[in-house]
């Protein structure tokens, strides 16, 4: 962008001494010319001062983005303090809210995966999988189990053993 206006300047220098001549020439013929230079320098100029507008434009808008990205990150940073690792079951890792942290919020957990790549993605019981229950994230699709209850689990064996030989 600094080249166009650079070259703006130059344009209106060009434009400014074309000017000056015109005060000395002598003939109709002669101005004539020097007006139809003058109007090609001043549309040139024109042209390069559209071309930085455009430039600036773009990066006006790029600079809000980039604003927007470091605020998102300063509250994700503030964010993430409220949360802390916890073992839904041995072997399996989330981010629980921290009790003093939670505030009228109820206890929930977020997608460690999603939490690493700093983005909030609260974890949602998703049903029984293999006899646990499972809680799954709706961003990356990662499905995470809890311990198995040992009395649903029970219950659920016995009451419908046919379960048990597939495999649930
Ligand atoms: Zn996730």
């Amino acid at each position: 962008m600094m080249d166009v206006i650079t070259g703006a300047f130059g344009g209106l220098k060009t434009a400014a001494e074309l000017t000056q001549g015109l005060l000395a020439l002598k003939t109709d013929a002669a101005v004539s010319a020097k007006v139809i230079e003058l109007n090609g320098v001043i549309s040139g100029v024109q042209q390069q001062l559209f071309t930085a507008q455009a430039d600036y434009s773009t990066l006006a808008s790029r600079i809000r983005e980039l604003e927007a990205e470091v605020a998102n990150f300063k509250n994700w940073e503030e964010e993430k303090q409220r949360y802390q690792l916890h073992q839904l079951a041995p072997g399996t890792l989330v981010y629980r809210v921290k009790p003093t942290m939670k505030g009228s919020e109820p206890d929930h957990d977020l997608c460690p995966n999603c939490y690493e790549q700093g983005v909030k993605a609260i974890l949602q019981y998703s049903g029984y999988e293999k006899g646990h229950k499972s809680f799954s994230c709706s961003r990356c699709k990662a499905v995470f189990l809890g311990e198995m209850p040992p009395s649903e689990s029970f219950v659920e064996l016995t009451s419908t053993p046919w379960e048990f030989d597939r495999g649930y």
